[in-house]
């Protein structure tokens, strides 16, 4: 904390969507939060205008052409800012001792180290980054419990699920009385699609979700409801809880963003409008409640909910997921590394959109689950993966 008693913030992923609602919430609370740096990948004049507007200490690109491209574009900007680039740099601003707060925001695998980065360095750490928990789960939660961390969900049925769980929720769903967890799923922009036509989606039908506006990958992963199943494998590392005790239920209005039952019939439950504010105004200012900008809640206007089961025939890939979460070890890894592949190839029009859940599962069956003692099996296990995918997709006809 700084002197005047701020909480000091890295975001890492700061130019994507989860990173820009942070920013949003974080200019609402001058008072409370210090930028302290802000990384991204590629988007360096969008880095360099929120360098002006933040003034972090760091701001942390891919490679050196971009920070050599950010700091040039800083030159007509008044900043004190230092640029760094690579892996190393985005885990150093991480860890970095003056740090309270970490956004782990960045998409993909690519976040799994500073994500650790800041676990291990014991930092509150503000998870979107699901993919980096599917991977490394296990590893994860362990360096989170020796470390002391603080590990809060960012994803919207989670942050949901951790608000509907009891206080000081252990881990143990059984002494608290919890009998299931509910992750509510929109079913996404081809919930009413007919089956015929899901061969010939495009990127851009893919991405215009109802209720959501993210980044490409996330929106992908919700049409094929992936997302949903990459939601699973998180719940049950954060929450400790069982693939049989994880059910999800199609509710189209994204108003109720999950739900916790309890085995005396009671059931607890977040609403909200769809605003990913809510979840991270929760999380950065947690135990306590700031305002977030987002609208209140008109439960007149919205009128009805409405529930179904998922349709496991229309998305594959909720199914893949719980298997791969059921095989244990590398499994998830391997679905993870998969989906990355496919996803990629579907967004640059290399792969029709049901040929993704048929590569990851080629994957799956062709690379036998090994057990992951330490992040070089993650590692190994996500580049053969990608290899395995990589090849498929170059092959296919
Ligand atoms: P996005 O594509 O909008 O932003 C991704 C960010 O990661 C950008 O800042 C980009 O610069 C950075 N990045 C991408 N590749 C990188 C790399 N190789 N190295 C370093 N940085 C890199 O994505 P998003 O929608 O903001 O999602 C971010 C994460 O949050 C994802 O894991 C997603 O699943 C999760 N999430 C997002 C939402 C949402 O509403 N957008 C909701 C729940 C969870
Ligand atoms: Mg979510």
């Amino acid at each position: 904390m700084t002197n005047t008693g701020k909480q000091r913030l890295t975001i890492l992923g700061a130019t994507g969507s989860i990173g820009l609602n942070t920013l949003d919430v974080v200019a609402r609370h001058p008072e409370r939060f210090e930028v302290f740096a802000l990384t991204g990948n590629s988007r360096v004049v969008e880095l360099a205008e929120l360098c002006r507007r933040y003034q972090p200490r760091y701001a942390v690109v891919a490679d050196v052409a971009a920070a050599t491209r950010l700091r040039e574009a800083l030159k007509t900007h008044d900043t004190r800012c230092t640029v760094l680039s690579g892996e190393e740099a985005l885990a150093a601003v991480a860890a970095h001792e003056d740090v309270d707060v970490v956004m782990a925001a960045i998409v993909g695998a690519a976040g799994l180290q500073p994500t650790l980065a800041a676990a291990r360095a014991g930092k509150r750490v503000l998870l979107a980054n699901k993919e980096a928990l599917v991977m490394a789960g296990p590893l994860f939660m362990t360096e989170v419990r020796k470390a002391g961390a603080t590990l809060l969900p960012i994803d919207s049925e989670h942050n949901a699920v951790f608000q509907s769980l009891p206080a000081n929720f252990n881990g143990d769903l059984d002494a608290r009385g919890i009998r299931r967890i509910l992750l509510t799923a929109s079913g996404g922009p081809f919930r009413d699609l007919p089956l015929s036509a899901f061969a010939r989606v495009t990127p851009q039908q893919a991405c215009a979700h109802p209720n959501w506006v993210m980044g490409q990958k996330i929106s992908v992963d919700s049409a094929s409801m992936m997302n949903k199943g990459l939601e699973v494998i998180e719940a049950h590392w954060l929450f400790n809880a069982p693939a049989e005790r994880i059910d999800v239920v199609v509710h189209p209005q994204s108003v109720i963003h999950s739900l916790v039952e309890y085995n005396d019939g009671s059931v607890l439950a977040q609403l909200g409008n769809p605003d990913m504010r809510t979840p991270i105004a929760h999380a950065l200012a947690y135990p306590e409640r700031i305002e977030a900008g987002v609208a209140p809640l008109d439960l007149f206007q919205i009128g009805r909910l409405d529930f179904t089961p998922p349709d496991h025939q229309r998305f594959p890939c909720l199914g893949l997921a719980y298997d791969a979460l059921r095989a244990g070890g590398s499994a998830p890894a391997l679905l993870n590394a998969a989906n990355e592949v496919a996803v990629a190839a579907f967004l640059a029009g290399r792969l029709p959109f049901t040929d993704i859940a048929r590569i990851i599962a080629r994957v799956l069956e062709r690379i036998p689950a090994s057990a992951l003692p330490d992040l070089q099996a993650v590692l190994q296990a996500d580049a053969a993966a990608r290899q395995l995918a990589n090849a498929l997709i170059a092959n296919a006809p």
